[in-house]
């Protein structure tokens, strides 16, 4: 037996045979030639065949898995169009006197090896979709384009060094239990994608090629990233029972779906869910989310190769309402920034991005931008329930600012005729602690708070969220934190507004009952950790928790309130 401990990158427990995928025939000949004209005739033909190909990949993957992953080959499409790849094909067939697979293959690697070189890891990532593009080409060109993914006619772990985004669309979710590759990264689309398709992934696994072949038996946690090869039967009985357990619990959660989320004293608790794209709609709703409390509509622009246009976001946004049925749809506008970079705007380069031109600073530099979003936003108000909520509010001239061009966009619509709900109500993160400090000035401009806990702890902690180093002190548990999220919502309370949070906390069982307790009105989290939560709201007591909340606030350090709160949430 041999164990390996990779990144986990999609959670779940896999247990099953090893099918090793080789590594796709993009092998080719460096060949000379003198018919230079034939060989720029020849890339020109792949490019339109590498362009049909993606255009059923699109196709296919929207139709199968979603739309965020259909615009991985819309990019791809727009790399075979790239007329900076064009021209170094042609320099190096015309100067270098040699065949095109070769030009193809040293113009892709000098892109990629410059995007590889970049700090960002958004930007480092597609250096692999280029690659990806360029293999496809070379298979083109070479009479050799047949996807290389194994045939899978029976359950499987598939093993890789790479899977690349046109890889694993013709996985088979039925059959494949597990995938581990050796490269990749948390951002990797190999990652985004086995994560959307609901299978268990672990990357980052080094030198796992090595030590397995076909048919050798593998197990393995997508959460925790550890990997047993041939594990001895202790092992196997260990992760057959966590196995066992884990479908076990998911049929006892999905028990909760229709269940009403109320506590014991019959206080209301409202679940909403977290989204990025459209995809995600289904897994919510199927799990009960009561509403979206946070559509990052950032993903929307960091998806694709341009800002995407008001039709296509009115779409998005109109289809998301409809989808959830007259329940409240809060989209956050685009927040930009910090972490989440759009190559295509050219955004200067910061010292400090997390304190920089990010979230609602962004929206008033690019103005332009920002108002096509509100556009499509409100023209989509008349769908079902959306409410804007603006992100990384610091300051109360920033929310009037943000007022005044909303409704500087709905006397446009109003002049050209366009319906849109004039009642629809904005609100704010509350994400900064200058904002939760005047929270009481906030509450008499807005229409509800919702807490983003995730740079809330960041930013009151001064502790990049990034940063593994001191991710010590990184803690939702953080009595500062905890002191100001209570201020938040008695404030919003007592200013006669709703208060919800939608950063990681708000999907943390542990911390639930406290924030119950603290009267939060609504919860919004990931798809995965609805029916969990609601399981727990229903077996507290408001009343009771909301006893335990100064005794809480009494505590000094994160691993105090932590241990305090162990047993509330033992569900
Ligand atoms: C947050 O900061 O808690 C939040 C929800 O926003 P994001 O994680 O997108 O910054
Ligand atoms: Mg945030």
């Amino acid at each position: 037996m041999e164990s390996l401990l990779g990144t986990g990158v999609s959670k779940g427990i896999a247990i099953g045979s090893v099918l090793v995928k080789k590594e796709s025939s993009s092998d080719f000949q460096k060949k000379s030639i003198t018919d230079v004209e034939h060989e720029w005739d020849r890339f020109q033909k792949a490019i339109e065949a590498g362009k049909k190909q993606l255009e059923v990949l699109v196709q296919q993957s929207r139709e199968t898995i979603g739309e965020d992953e259909a615009q991985i080959f819309e990019a791809h499409i727009l790399i075979l169009e790239d007329e900076e790849l064009a021209n170094l094909v042609k320099t190096q067939i015309d100067n270098q006197k040699k065949n095109t697979e070769w030009a193809v293959h040293e113009a892709a690697e000098h892109f990629a090896v410059i995007l590889e070189g970049l700090e960002d890891e958004y930007l480092k990532e597609r250096a692999h979709d280029i690659r990806d593009v360029s293999a496809r080409l070379i298979r083109i060109l070479s009479g050799t384009d047949k996807h290389e993914i194994p045939i899978m006619d029976k359950p499987c772990i598939i093993v890789a060094r790479d899977l690349l985004p046109g890889e694993m669309v013709h996985i088979d979710k039925a059959v494949v239990m597990g995938i581990i590759t050796e490269a990749g990264a948390k951002t990797s689309h190999t990652a985004i994608l086995a994560k959307a398709m609901g299978i268990p992934a672990i990357v980052g696994a080094e030198g796992i090629l090595e030590k397995v072949k076909d048919h050798d038996t593998i197990v393995f946690d997508g959460e925790l990233g550890n990997l047993f090869i041939n594990p001895d039967s202790d092992i196997l009985e260990q992760y057959n029972q966590k196995l066992e357990l884990l479908k076990i619990q998911k049929k006892e959660l999905e028990s909760f779906r229709d269940r009403a989320s109320i506590t014991k004293d019959g206080a209301d608790v409202e679940l909403f869910g977290n989204m990025a794209s459209v995809a995600e709609l289904p897994g919510l709703v199927e799990n009960g989310a009561q509403g979206i409390g946070l559509f990052r509509t950032e993903f929307l622009y960091t998806t694709q190769a341009s800002a995407p246009s008001e039709e296509e976001q009115f779409e998005i946004y109109k289809l998301t309402a409809e989808k959830m049925q007259g329940k409240t749809v809060i989209i956050r506008t685009l927040d930009i920034g910090g972490d989440k970079e759009i190559p295509y705007l050219g955004l200067d380069k910061e010292e400090n991005p997390f304190l920089g031109c990010r979230g609602i600073r962004l929206c008033f530099d690019k103005v332009d931008i920002w108002k096509v979003q509100l556009r499509a936003l409100l023209r989509a108000s008349i769908f079902g329930d959306i409410k804007i909520m603006l992100p990384m509010i610091s300051v109360i001239e920033e929310v009037r600012k943000a007022k005044e061009i909303i409704n500087e966009v709905k006397e446009e619509l109003e002049s050209s005729g366009i319906p849109f709900n004039e009642n629809l109500e904005i609100g704010i993160m509350i994400e900064t602690p200058a904002a939760a400090m005047i929270a009481d000035s906030m509450a008499s401009e807005v229409d509800f708070f919702s807490i983003g806990t995730n740079d809330l702890i960041q930013y009151t902690l001064a502790c990049d969220r990034m940063n593994p180093k001191i991710s010590y002190l990184y803690s939702q548990f953080n009595p500062s934190v905890l002191r100001l999220i209570k201020h938040i919502i008695d404030t919003g309370h007592e200013y006669g507004i709703k208060v919800g949070m939608c950063g990681e906390a708000a999907g943390d069982i542990r911390l639930i009952p406290l924030f119950v307790g603290m009267g939060l009105d609504e919860f919004s989290m990931n798809a995965s950790g609805l029916l969990e939560a609601k399981k727990v709201v229903t077996q507290i007591s408001r009343l009771e928790m909301s006893k335990v909340v100064p005794e809480v606030l009494k505590l000094k350090t994160a691993q105090e309130v932590e241990t305090y709160l162990a047993g509330f949430s033992a569900i």
